[in-house]
């Protein structure tokens, strides 16, 4: 059985937003980028400001999507980076306060 990494692993490796989805994204798409409408292989991560809210494009069918797209993560205000720790602390035998404001 693997052990649990420890709280300080944990927030070390997804201490931003961008590390959390780029962890989601290889979880996804262990294989390269796809894309989620049409399975293009072609799909893309945007550029500039789009690139600030994780937005992927698909040049085959133009669909723009995020990497919760069609998952339980998708429609929450909730970003990745406080469900992760509530995903860890949930299943951390420490059952420590799941406050995070
Ligand atoms: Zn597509």
């Amino acid at each position: 059985m693997k052990t649990q990494p420890s709280l300080l692993e944990t927030v070390s490796k997804f201490n931003t937003e961008e590390m959390c989805v780029r962890h989601f994204e290889k979880i996804r798409w262990p294989k390269g980028l796809r894309c989620v409408r049409c399975d293009s292989d072609k799909a893309r991560r945007m550029t500039g400001e789009a690139a600030k809210r994780f937005l992927y494009w698909c040049p085959d069918c133009r669909y723009q999507y995020t990497v919760t797209v069609g998952t339980i993560f998708h429609d929450s205000k909730i970003p990745l980076i406080k469900w992760f720790l509530a995903i860890y602390m949930i299943c951390s035998e420490r059952k420590e306060s799941l406050r995070f404001n």
